[in-house]
């Protein structure tokens, strides 16, 4: 059988002008600030105005440990937005941007797939409206300004070796991981050992997606870490008097981003920091702004809820405020089989056991997303080589563990394939039995916040940790960062720190390798195993293959 691949689906869409799905949901035209005829940014003034106005019904959609193809978050997410609006319900999509660079290496595309995608696909996959161009730029200006200090004399008395400042580039290249710059003689400054990170990875992304507005932004950016005296003192990005230009820079970028789905319903894509090192959300300009405008705003989360959701509801909604109504939790056979054992080479065939062997899986999840409080469905995010009795398979496990797995055809039908899940959510999101409440209080000490998060998400026995490790996070409680939130940076692919290790795996410990501060995005990241901040190429990339065709078409890209 074969199928039309997503970028030809894309192509086919009947776009509707984007002042018209901004006018739909009642965005004043002088407001939107297109960008072409299919890309608009909401004005910051409109958005300002909508404060008096009740908010929307706010839905997540995240996943079991995924397969390296991923499960279809996204694409889930936009078919649900479309049987939303299918039903008769007034629903805005909000998901994250993708980052240019890896398009070139394998991944494909962010922005869905099949009959649930968002468009213009090709534009939201390269250059889009700017904001990854303006945070690279924004980062990189403060990147300077700290070198040209030291060159200028030095007054703060930074230590050249202490400089925890790095550069960013949107682009998938290892050999710009460690570097030396500044070398050449006199003119060119003190030469010192750096670095480059994807552009996704800066912390001024994960800044922009958790400001409330301009000057929440500034002050975050104010409070960024940058390096430290040789007595440790740490030196602000505020101290080098970068925050202002940086805000300056990032002032069109901190306007969501509006476009829509090709069932033409309104989908704002906005922000898109990493999902290890970062919280992995799209920003909460964007999602404030939706729930201000739609009765539901349905919203992704990076990798497994393990990571993901639990992310979103102890960074995001704790730091913004708002709160999920209910959880769509996706799976796949193929996952569930990935999690039972069954190699990616053969998930094709049919293997009910394997299914039923990686169930736990799911079932951790859905006991973990009740721990918040919120109400879960399973949306089982039907592939085309799924067979009947691997399906029941799964939703006999999923009724056994008190819940509701509805199979969704989205991919092939549109909204037509998750009118059922549709009707679900709503049910479950109108019943007011969310009460939500993150995992742990913000007075916690650090490391118990990182124990709890183990012992309860990942069901570990427990963490390890080195004195230094403790020592740092007891010297950042005195410094005043003890009621920051933890941000886990672990493999996706399990609930423990090895990716082999599948299904609900128990008796496992979380070592951390090394803690850092994001003083600015608000949050300690705790790393445990080798976590990649800048990303390399494979050894054909997908750029061998990209070209514009003889129609003039973007050719290769997904
Ligand atoms: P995630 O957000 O979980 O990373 P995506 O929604 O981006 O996953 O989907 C990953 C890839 O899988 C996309 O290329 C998408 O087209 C494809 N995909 C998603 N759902 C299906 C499906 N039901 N059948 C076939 N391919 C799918
Ligand atoms: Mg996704």
């Amino acid at each position: 059988m074969s199928f039309k691949t997503d970028i030809e689906i894309a192509r086919e869409a009947k776009k509707k002008p984007i002042m018209e799905i901004g006018a739909n949901l009642g965005i004043p035209s002088e407001h939107l600030l297109p960008y072409g005829h299919d890309k608009a940014k909401v004005s910051q003034e409109f958005i300002n105005s909508l404060d008096t106005r009740e908010d929307g019904k706010l839905i997540l959609v995240t996943a079991i440990n995924p397969t390296p193809a991923g499960e279809g978050k996204t694409t889930t997410t936009v078919g649900l937005g479309d049987g939303l609006n299918k039903i008769g319900k007034n629903a805005v999509i909000c998901i994250r941007e993708a980052s240019l660079g890896p398009n070139f290496g394998m991944k494909g595309g962010a922005a869905g797939g099949g009959y649930a995608q968002v468009v213009p696909m090709e534009e939201m996959n390269l250059h889009f409206t700017g904001d990854f161009h303006a945070i690279t730029s924004a980062h990189n200006l403060l990147s300077a300004m700290i070198d040209n200090h030291i060159y200028w004399g030095n007054a703060l008395e930074i230590d050249a070796r202490r400089v925890v400042w790095r550069r960013v580039m949107d682009m998938n290249d290892r050999a710009l991981r460690d570097t030396v710059t500044s070398l050449g003689g006199v003119a060119n400054g003190f030469p010192r050992q750096t670095g480059f990170d994807i552009t996704v990875a800066s912390e001024v992304m994960a800044i922009l997606c958790l400001a409330k507005d301009l000057e929440d932004l500034q002050s975050r950016l104010g409070d960024i870490v940058v390096a430290y005296t040789r007595e440790r003192t740490p030196i602000y990005c505020r101290d080098i008097k970068a925050d202002g230009a940086m805000t300056v820079l990032l002032k069109d970028a901190m306007q969501p981003n509006l476009v829509q789905t090709l069932e033409n319903n309104p989908a704002f894509v906005h922000g898109g920091p990493f999902a290890n090192i970062a919280h992995g959300c799209n920003s909460v300009i964007a999602t404030r702004t939706a729930l201000k405008l739609g009765d539901y705003v349905v919203t992704e989360a990076g990798f497994g809820a393990d990571l993901g959701a639990e992310k979103f509801m102890n960074i995001k909604c704790r730091k913004a405020g708002i709160a999920p109504s209910a959880v769509v939790l996706v799976a796949t056979v193929r996952a569930m089989k990935m999690n039972g054992g069954v190699a990616k080479a053969d998930l094709g065939a049919e293997n009910v056991e394997a299914v039923q062997k990686g169930c736990p899986n799911l079932g951790r999840h859905i006991a973990n997303i009740k721990s918040f409080g919120v109400p879960v469905v399973v949306g089982i995010n039907h592939f085309h080589s799924d067979t009947e009795a691997e399906i029941a398979a799964v939703q006999a496990y999923v009724a056994e563990q008190g819940a509701e797995a509805i199979v969704c055809k989205h991919w092939a039908h549109g909204s037509a394939g998750t009118e059922e899940l549709a009707k679900k959510v709503v049910e479950m999101a109108d019943s007011g039995s969310a009460n939500f409440a993150p995992l742990y209080p913000d007075d916690m000490p650090l490391f118990e916040k990182v124990e709890t998060i183990a012992k309860r998400i990942y069901h570990a026995d427990a963490v390890i940790a080195d004195k230094s490790v403790r020592a740092q996070l007891k010297t950042w409680e005195e410094q005043g960062y003890g009621h920051f939130p933890i941000c886990m940076a672990k493999t996706q692919y399990s609930f423990s720190t090895d990716p082999n290790l599948r299904g609900a795996p128990t008796g496992h410990s979380v070592p951390v390798r090394e803690v850092r501060l994001s003083a600015g995005a608000g949050f300690i990241v705790v790393i445990c195993g080798e976590i990649m901040t800048m990303p390399g190429l494979p050894r054909t990339p997908a750029a061998e293959n990209i070209r514009i065709g003889d129609a003039g078409h973007v050719e290769g890209l997904f």
